[in-house]
C-alpha cells in the first residue's frame, strides 16, 4: 500500500490538520483534486441516475414526509402498543448507560476514538436550524473528552458553521457529512504537525452546489416557514418551522428543482431534505479517512466509537459493524432500524455518557500510577 502526505493550506482558517492518507479503497482522491472517474466516483447511467436522485415519482416522496413525521416528537404517543414496541426495540438495542460497564470492558486495552454527530447528539434539535447551540457543560464535557481520547465531530452542517457551534480547536471536524475535513490546530496537543492540510473530495462540485441552493431560495419563498441551508458541499431544504400538510408540496419543489442535475442527489434526514454530489463518500467514509489519518487503518487495538440521531449517521454504525471495531451508538427516543449497537435517548443522556468515559479514563490511569509505584 503506499502512502501520501495531502497538503492544502487554508489561509482563511485556523485549523489544520496533519493527514496521512494512503492508496486504499477509501481514499482515492488527493486534496487538491478530485479523483476522474472511476476513481471514488460513481458511473451514471440513465438508470442509476434516477435511482440516485431517489425521485422515482410521488411514492418516495410520500416516503420521505412519512419518515419524516415519524421521526419529529410530536408524533409520539403514549399508546400501550407503542410502549410495548419502545420495550422491545430497547431489548434489541439497549442504553449504552445501562451497558456502559460492558463497553469499558470491551475497550480495554484498545485505544478509544470518539465521534460525535452534532445536531440532535450534541444540541437538541430546535425549530430555527441557526439557533441549534450546545450547552456550556456540553462544550466543556466535550473539551475533557478531548483531552482523554481523539475526538471529531461528523456533522452534516459546513465545517465553519458546525466549528462555530462547537468552538474547540483541540478536535477534528468532518463537515458536509464529512466531505470538508480539518483537525486540530498544528502544533495542539491532537496535531504535532506543521502542516495545515484540507480534505475536500468534492470540490468540484462548489459551483452547482452553489447555483441549486440560490434556485431553491427563489423557489420556497411560496412555502411559509422552509429555510435552505448551504451547507458548501450540501444544501440543506428545513421542514422544520413549515406546516406538516405543506411538506407533500415543498418536497415537490425541491424534487423539480433536482430534476436539472443528475450529478446531485437527494436524501431525507429528520424535517430535513438534503442536496449532495453522488459521489461515493458519507459520514462512513469520513471515519474511516480519520482513523486512517489518526494512524489506526490496520490496528486492531483501535476502539472507535460513533453517537448519531440521523439516517446519515447510519452509513458509519455500518462500518464499525464491517470492521468489527468499537461500536455506534444511535440517539434515539423512538424505535428505528439501526446498525447501531446501542441507544442513548436524548443529548442530555449522550452527555452523561460522555461524562462517565471520562471518569473512567482518568480512574483507569490512576490505577495504572499504583501499580507502578
Ligand atoms: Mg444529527
Amino acid at each position: 500500500m503506499t502512502s501520501k502526505n495531502v497538503v492544502v493550506s487554508d489561509a482563511k482558517s485556523s485549523l489544520a490538520i496533519g493527514v496521512h492518507a494512503s492508496n486504499s479503497s477509501i481514499f482515492t482522491a488527493s486534496a487538491q483534486k478530485p479523483p476522474a472517474v472511476p476513481g471514488g466516483y460513481l458511473s451514471i447511467s440513465k438508470a442509476k441516475v434516477l435511482k440516485n436522485l431517489e425521485i422515482n415519482g410521488n411514492a418516495r416522496i410520500n416516503a420521505w414526509v412519512d419518515s419524516m413525521k415519524a421521526s419529529s416528537p410530536t408524533h409520539i404517543k403514549s399508546t400501550p402498543s407503542l410502549a410495548d414496541e419502545q420495550n422491545s426495540w430497547m431489548l434489541g438495542l439497549p442504553s449504552a448507560l445501562d451497558m456502559f460497564e460492558h463497553i469499558i470492558e470491551a475497550s480495554r486495552g484498545k485505544q478509544i476514538v470518539m465521534f460525535m454527530d452534532y445536531d440532535g447528539t450534541l444540541s437538541p434539535i430546535v425549530d430555527d436550524p441557526d439557533r441549534a447551540f450546545m450547552s456550556k457543560k456540553m462544550r466543556a464535557t466535550v473539551r475533557k473528552l478531548a483531552k482523554c481520547f481523539p475526538t471529531a465531530i461528523v456533522s452534516g452542517r459546513c465545517l465553519d458553521k458546525v466549528y462555530n457551534f462547537v468552538r474547540l480547536a483541540e478536535l477534528y471536524y468532518a463537515g458536509s457529512h464529512g466531505m470538508d475535513i480539518k483537525g486540530p490546530e498544528k502544533g495542539s496537543k491532537n496535531n504535532k504537525s506543521t502542516e495545515a492540510v484540507v480534505f475536500q473530495p468534492a470540490s468540484e462540485f462548489l459551483p452547482m452546489i452553489d447555483e441549486v441552493y440560490r434556485e431553491l431560495v427563489e423557489k420556497i419563498k411560496s412555502t411559509p416557514g422552509a429555510k435552505v441551508e448551504n451547507n458548501k458541499f450540501c444544501v440543506s431544504v428545513h421542514f422544520r418551522c413549515v406546516e406538516e400538510k405543506k411538506w407533500s408540496e415543498l418536497a415537490h419543489v425541491v424534487k423539480s428543482v433536482l430534476k436539472e442535475y443528475p450529478k446531485l442527489r437527494l436524501s431525507q434526514g429528520r424535517k430535513v431534505l438534503e442536496i449532495r454530489p453522488t459521489i461515493k463518500w458519507d459520514k462512513g467514509k469520513a471515519l474511516e479517512f480519520l482513523l486512517e489519518s489518526l494512524g489506526f487503518a490496520n490496528c486492531t487495538d483501535v476502539f472507535p466509537v460513533y453517537i448519531g440521531d440521523d439516517r446519515t449517521d447510519e452509513d458509519a454504525f455500518k462500518v464499525l459493524r464491517e470492521r468489527g471495531q468499537g461500536f455506534g451508538i444511535l440517539v434515539s427516543k423512538t424505535p428505528k432500524d439501526t446498525s447501531a449497537f446501542y441507544s442513548l435517548q436524548e443529548p442530555t443522556e449522550v452527555m452523561g455518557f460522555l461524562q462517565r468515559l471520562v471518569e473512567s479514563f482518568y480512574m483507569a490511569n490512576q490505577e495504572c500510577k499504583k501499580v507502578l509505584l
